[in-house]
């Protein structure tokens, strides 16, 4: 399982129910058990009322306890996009068809994109049979649970990226055998990090080649720590 195409989502939104209202996309890419590209999206909120999401007074009223930073992305003092835009964005990222698509909860991330992609008239990006939920599995397996947050709690991408390293570390402790990556992946990998380095900042950068770099460097100083 663990070599599947997998996408972590997480979202950042003004409710909790099934058509919440959403406020923020972050999605991971993993492939033969490495992270490889993510995505990241904030919404107009507006936008995604316009469609008939709901907010709740609950979620908003906890939203004002959390970080400033974490705010900052979710009450519409950045650029954001149309919700519209923003899943347009997700199914180009979303291009395996065998893709297993995990939310943090049954009910939740999974659930609510489906809600907003039928209110915006698009079609499902993933199978149903492949649903999946990361926190069932970090219940079989809470070791994974133990792997230490980067960067800003609430903020979809953050989340997104460490959801995605409990997923793999939970993944390995369910099948021992693919504890031990071996030296041709990490090879590989060094290979696109300096692939990455290369091109940030020449002609072929899209604009965030050092974005990507960093992403990169960051996935093969993880599989460098699983070996120390
Ligand atoms: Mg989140």
């Amino acid at each position: 399982m663990i070599n599947a195409t997998h996408y972590v989502l997480d979202l950042e939104t003004m409710g909790k129910g099934p058509r919440a209202a959403i406020a923020a996309i972050g999605c991971v890419r993993i492939e033969q058990g490495v992270i490889t590209e993510s995505l990241y999206r904030r919404v107009c909120l507006e936008s995604s009322l316009q469609v008939g999401l709901v907010m709740d007074a609950s979620t908003v009223k906890w939203w004002l306890k959390q970080d400033a930073a974490a705010r900052a992305e979710v009450d519409g003092s950045q650029p954001s996009v149309l919700l519209p835009v923003a899943l347009a964005a997700l199914e180009e990222f979303i291009t395996e068809d065998k893709a297993l698509v995990w939310g943090n909860g049954s009910s939740f991330d999974n659930v609510i994109v489906r809600s907003a992609l039928d209110a915006c008239g698009i079609g499902n990006l993933w199978h149903f049979w492949n649903d999946r939920d990361l926190r069932t599995l970090l219940a079989l397996y809470p070791e994974a649970k133990q792997v230490p947050f980067e960067g800003t709690k609430h903020h979809a991408l953050d989340d997104a990226l460490h959801e995605a390293k409990q997923l793999l570390a939970a993944l390995r402790l369910s099948c021992p055998a693919s504890r031990a990556l071996p030296v041709e992946q990490i090879m590989s990998q060094a290979q696109v990090y300096a692939s990455a380095c290369a091109i940030a900042g020449t002609a072929f950068d899209k604009g965030d080649g050092m974005d990507t770099a960093a992403l990169e460097k960051r996935a093969l100083r993880r599989m460098l720590e699983e070996l120390a």
